[in-house]
């Protein structure tokens, strides 16, 4: 019997309202989410390792300007972009993450490497940044990250007096929707030789100060792939995921309640992280290549190939 393999993706969870997505937007959103699950899993399908699947998906979002990583990052207070990446590899539990990166164009790439060619988890910054450069990357400037639109939300944000995880100020010429909406964007991947990896990577929330740093890099808060249990990808406002150890618990429920995947991440996401005020949601692939997203939010853009082939690609919670 062939090995199943499998692979699903997010573009970020929150307010996601259908009254006020564009058809412009939404046609924009579907073909990058449709053009990264494609990405991925067409490694997995020459027999490729999911980890290089999770990357190469991630990388699609992480260009495509819609979503909030890489090009199209939100803003900090000072006006900068300033990125978190991570990835887990399930064979070694291996792993790699960066923080507050500002001049490298695919931060995944740089968690991978950091993984895969440092004898470190997680960098950071500058010294993030200097690995970077000792590996041969091209120095980006801000510029290439900038939209107009995290700027005008940024500035909204400051008005309002809020440093906390937000997008844009809806106004009726703006076509972004997402008031609260997340943007990190994840995949988690299942491959023939029965690996599961899991990559995050994201700008952060908009007008953060003083170097926060939400779940994304964090192993176990927003990505965590353990072969023979899970892989798991977050996105949501981060202290509440890093408080929950959000991807650790739906794997530790899995590993000692043996709870199914579908069952661990509800009761993790509309269960206990709901109760303590926590917005987002989690796409997860178990060994078997099932593939589970949950959310208590109004949506998240998501897609997947599941272990029969069946592609499916979606924005809201009730699709
Ligand atoms: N989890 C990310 C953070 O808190 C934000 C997001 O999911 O968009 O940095």
């Amino acid at each position: 019997m062939s090995q199943p393999f499998s692979i699903a993706i997010h573009g970020g969870a929150g307010t996601i309202l259908r009254d006020q997505m564009s058809d412009e937007l939404r046609v924009e959103i579907l073909s990058a989410l449709e053009k990264s699950v494609k990405a991925g899993h067409e490694i997995l399908a020459q027999g490729g390792d999911a980890l290089d699947a999770v990357v190469a998906a991630v990388k699609v979002l992480e260009d495509a300007p819609q979503f909030n990583a890489g090009k199209g990052s939100v803003l900090t207070n000072k006006e900068m972009v300033e990125m978190d990446a991570s990835v887990m590899h399930g064979r070694e539990m291996n792993a790699g993450a960066v923080t507050g990166i500002r001049h490298i164009k695919n931060p995944i790439e740089l968690a991978r490497d950091v993984m895969l060619i440092s004898e470190h988890v997680l960098l950071m910054g500058d010294g993030a940044e200097e690995f970077a450069f000792s590996l041969g990357y091209e120095y980006t400037e801000q510029d290439y990250f900038f939209t107009d639109r995290r700027y005008e939300q940024l500035q909204s944000m400051k008005e309002k007096g809020l440093f906390a995880l937000s997008e844009a100020k809806y106004s009726a010429e703006d076509k972004y929707p997402d008031d609260k909406k997340f943007g990190t964007v994840g995949a988690v991947a299942l491959d023939k030789q029965g690996n599961l990896a899991a990559a995050t990577s994201t700008g952060g929330i908009t007008n953060k100060k003083f170097g926060r740093v939400g779940d994304s890099p964090i192993i176990g808060a927003g990505t965590i792939a353990e072969n023979g249990n899970v892989a798991v990808s977050t996105t949501g406002m981060g202290e509440f995921f890093i408080r929950k150890m959000v991807a650790g618990d739906v794997a530790a429920r899995m590993r000692y309640l043996k709870e199914d995947v579908h069952t661990a991440c509800e009761h993790i996401i509309n269960g206990d992280l709901k109760a303590m005020g926590g917005e987002g949601g989690l796409i997860a692939v178990d060994a078997n290549g099932d593939i589970h997203f949950a959310m208590n939010s109004s949506g998240m853009y998501r897609a997947s190939i599941d272990n029969k082939g069946n592609l499916d690609v979606k924005i809201y919670a009730d699709e």
